[in-house]
This record gives structure tokens, sequence and C-alpha cells, in this order.
């Protein structure tokens, strides 16, 4: 497989490269220590385009080739991963509507979703269950008048504290459903979470709903759809957007590491000189490089609509996330006491990078799906071979 860039995908990174560089890097840490992003960076991905990224041209958005858009998510994710926590739950919110909603759904959301008049959040995960989602507890009961009552709580929510625009799932006739479900919603309410690890600006709340009344035709897909579809949708795109950011991570910490490796001097010498340091070096190089290739490889499916695109993704992801905590752990390495301190990005890609494992399925999670499918083909492969 070719994976080199069109001149095109090479403009746009280019392009991405800059925003991030300008608007992003010099402030991350700010984010991160008011625990909040500010609306204009918000204003600005959505006046570059950014919110519009995955959204087809005919409903206002940019429609970005899946490798365009990975690129995107690899330069956001080097500027602040709590600001690619942005791009990708609300792009998951726009895929979802864009698979499994209806053609009002489509006029009514997308447009708003491009311009960032609507911003979007993933509410799946709750108080009591995070991996066995198939289990949420938030539940809704059918109205007299053919609508549903939805009650019940979530947790860990990206950008809740400032979305307008929820995809929440909930147990329909004790079946996983997904409901387009509006901040405005009587019933509604969000509560903000602060003192976290990692992703310190990414304005997580926890979302109580106590009998809000929701319409009918709010449901995306059908009742049992919510989990194994819509869910799937969306988490497929996360997925992918947290694997390239990661390798946008990873490609900060080395960056980092190279410059001050490269002008810090002990025993005599500048760090890049000494072998221990060079073999971090080459292990963060080499661990970023593969990460970089995996991406690719998805990105290049997703664009062929080739169906092992989800297992690679997966596959991509885990890999990535993987890769990120170790090349941000041996980043901090590299830079010592001053890795400790916010006067260097690289505490942060630390901090941030564990969250990468757990999130839209954690690591776990991907290894169980990985295991099956490496299982399967074996098996497939025996009859053929016995056959
Ligand atoms: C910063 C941040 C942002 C987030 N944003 C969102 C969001 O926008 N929307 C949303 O819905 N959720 C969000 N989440 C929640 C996230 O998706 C969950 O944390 C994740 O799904 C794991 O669930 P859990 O934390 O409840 O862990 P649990 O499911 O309780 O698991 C705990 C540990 O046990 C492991 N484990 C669980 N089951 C098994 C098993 N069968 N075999 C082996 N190991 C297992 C897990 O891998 C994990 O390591 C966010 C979380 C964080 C930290």
């Amino acid at each position: 497989m070719d994976f080199e860039l069109t001149s095109e995908q090479k403009a746009a990174h280019q392009e991405f490269r800059m925003f991030v560089d300008q608007e992003i890097m010099p402030y991350s840490d700010q984010f991160d220590e008011a625990q909040a992003m500010p609306a204009e960076v918000v204003e600005k991905m959505a006046k570059a385009g950014y919110l519009a990224a995955v959204v087809p041209k005919a409903h206002g958005g940019l429609e970005m080739d899946a490798t365009t858009f990975g690129l995107l998510c690899h330069e956001i994710g080097r500027g602040s991963a709590s600001l690619l926590s942005l791009l990708t739950v609300h792009g998951m919110v726009c895929q979802a509507i864009l698979k499994w909603g209806s053609a009002e759904h489509k006029t009514h959301w997308l447009p708003k979703l491009a311009t960032g008049e609507a911003i979007g959040a993933f509410g799946l995960t709750e108080p009591n269950i995070g991996s066995d989602a198939r289990n949420i507890e938030t539940r809704v009961a059918p109205t007299e008048d053919g609508n549903y009552r939805l009650t019940g709580h979530k947790q860990w929510i990206s950008f809740a504290q400032v979305a307008n625009l929820f995809l929440i799932i909930a147990q329909c006739e004790d079946k996983p459903t997904a409901f387009l479900v509006e901040r405005k919603t009587e019933g509604f309410s969000t509560e903000p979470m602060s003192g976290l690890l990692g992703f310190r600006s990414a304005m997580l709340a926890k979302i109580h709903m106590d009998e809000c009344l929701i319409p009918a035709s709010n449901m995306i897909g059908r009742i049992g759809f919510g989990f194994t579809h819509v869910a799937g949708t969306a988490l497929d795109h996360g997925r992918y957007c947290i694997a390239w950011g990661c390798v946008g991570m990873g490609q900060g910490c080395l960056d980092s590491s190279l410059h001050y490796s490269g002008t810090r001097e002990q025993f005599g010498k500048f760090l890049k000189d000494h072998q221990l340091i060079q073999q971090m070096t080459a292990d963060m190089l080499t661990q970023i490089k593969a990460a970089r290739l995996l991406c690719l490889h998805a990105g290049t499916l997703k664009d062929k609509g080739d169906p092992s695109l989800i297992m690679e993704t997966s596959i991509a992801k885990y890999f990535a996330s993987n890769m990120v905590q170790k090349v941000a752990e041996q980043a901090v390495q590299i830079h010592g006491a001053n890795g400790c301190s916010t006067a260097y990005p690289v505490q942060r890609y630390y901090r941030d990078a564990k969250i990468m494992e757990i999130i839209e399925g954690s690591n776990q999670m991907q290894q169980m799906i990985i295991a099956k499918y490496g299982y399967q083909n074996f098996m497939t492969a025996s009859r053929q071979t016995a056959n």
C-alpha cells in the first residue's frame, strides 16, 4: 500500500501545523491550568472549518478525506489533547447523524454542527457502567402521546460543560437506543468535573436527566441500535481521531526531546551524545513511525470503504495509545526535572497519554476485540487449508 501524501494533503497538513503552532501550542498549559477551553479557541476551530471536517459539503462541511482528517487530529493532538477531544466527540455526533440519522436530522443538525452553532457531545458512560456499555442504566419510558421520558446519569462526558447537542445512549424497551438531546430540554443539567489527571481543559461534566421529555423523532436509528450501530459508528470515528492524536502527541514529545537533548549538557557533552539518551530517542522515533503507518493504513481503508477498516482502526488506536504512553514517559525522562514543569510540554503529554489508553474503549477492550479477530482469521485460514 502506498502512503505517500498527495500535494493537497501535504498543503493541508502544513496549514494545520501553522494553526496549532500559532493558536494552540503557546497556550495549552494555560488552558489546562484554567481547566477550561476558552470559547475563542472553539470559535477559531469553527472559523478554520475544523468542526466541519467530516461533515459533507452538501450540509456545509469540508468533507475531508480520512487521511487529511487524520493529519488534522495529529496536529490538534500535538497542540492539546483536550482540544483533540472536542474534535473527537463533536465528530462522533456528526458521524452518528450522518450514518444513522433521518433526513431531517441531517438537514437540521449537520449545518449547525459544521459552523459550531451546535457543539456535540457523546454520552455513553455512567457512574456504574463503563466498558460494559450494553448494560447502561439510563432509561427512556414511552409517553401516552408516543414520545419518551428520559431519566438517568452520565459521567466523564467530554465538553459536556459547553455542548448543546448530546448523543445519549439509553435503554428503550431494555435495548440500548440512541437519542439526540438538547441542553435546553427541561430536566437536563450538567455538573462540571475537575481535578483530572489529564484532559484538564476538556470541560468534562456529569449529566443529570430527570424525566426529560424527548420527541420520538429524536431517536437515531432504531430501538436496539444504540450500542451496536450508532455508538459503534461514533466509537470507530473516535478511535481513529485518538489514534492519530496519539501520533501527534508522540511527535510533540520527540520534538521537545530532540531540542532539549541538543541544548542541555551533562558530563561535558550534550544529552543527545550520551548513548542511553540515543537509545530512548531511537525507540521513540521508531514507535511513532510505526503508529503513524498504522493510522495511514486505517485512513486508506476508510477512504476505500474497506470493511476491515474498523478492526484496523482498533489496532491503530491500541498501538498508538500504548506508544504515546511509553514515548511520553521517555520524553519526561530525557527532560529530567524540567520534564516535570510546565516550562516544557512533556508533562502535559505524559498526563494526557494515560487517558488515551482508557477512552473510546479501554485498551483491554481493544485487546479482546483484536484477539478475537486473530482467532477468527486463524480458524478461517485453517479451514481453507483443510479443504
Ligand atoms: C478524560 C476522559 C474523557 C472521557 N470522555 C467520555 C465521553 O466524552 N463520553 C463517554 O461516554 N465517556 C467518556 N469517558 C469515559 C470512558 O469512555 C470510560 O472511562 C471507559 O469506557 C472505561 O470505563 P470505566 O472508566 O468505567 O472503566 P471500567 O469499565 O470500570 O474498567 C476499569 C478497568 O477494568 C478493565 N476492564 C473492564 N472490563 C474488563 C474485562 N472484561 N476484561 C479485562 N479488563 C476489563 C478496563 O479496561 C479498565 O482498565 C471519558 C473518560 C475520561 C477519563
